[in-house]
């Protein structure tokens, strides 16, 4: 995998996105970056870091926009809020149409006995979109989604890993 941070000046986000003339190329990489911005004041307020909004590639040729704060509340206790924003296709059906899927979710380490190895999906809300604008508008909402979710304490999440 390859993964390179989405800035004001790069990646092209075409391969995410599909083709896209000037101003609505412009305005979706806007909204990705601030989308990226309110991963970072999720960090921020719970003293971590966040790298904001990430475009990551494969070799079978698939494509995200991802974005994660990692934080945790002490050893193998991590806890893990994801934003991500996929071609439809990415993941799912071939429909030949322009689609996307959005994605907010919780990832939390096992806290079972014998563990299970992986961290386990403790919250997951998915969207869908259409247009290009839809879809970086839902982006943006699941963050909102996360920054509402980190404000419950992260013992709290980090226990769901033994739900
Ligand atoms: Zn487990």
């Amino acid at each position: 995998m390859q993964r390179v941070p989405i800035t004001l000046r790069g990646p092209y986000l075409e391969g995410v996105l599909g083709p896209m003339g000037p101003e609505l190329e412009q305005a979706a990489r806007a909204g990705i970056v601030d989308a990226g911005g309110g991963l970072a004041g999720i960090a921020e307020r719970l003293g971590r870091y966040a790298s904001g909004m990430e475009l990551d590639w494969y070799p079978s040729g698939q494509m995200f926009v991802r974005g994660a704060v990692q934080t945790g509340d002490g050893p193998s206790r991590a806890v893990t809020f994801l934003a991500e924003l996929q071609p439809s296709w990415a993941l799912g059906t071939r429909t030949g149409q322009p689609g996307w899927l959005i994605e907010a979710s919780v990832e939390v380490d096992c806290q079972h006995s014998p563990d299970h190895g992986s961290m386990h999906t403790v919250f997951e809300s998915n969207a869908s979109a259409s247009m290009v604008e839809e879809a970086v508008a839902a982006l943006a909402e699941a963050v909102h989604q996360l920054d509402r979710l980190a404000n419950e304490p992260i013992a709290t999440w980090a226990d769901r890993g033994g739900d």
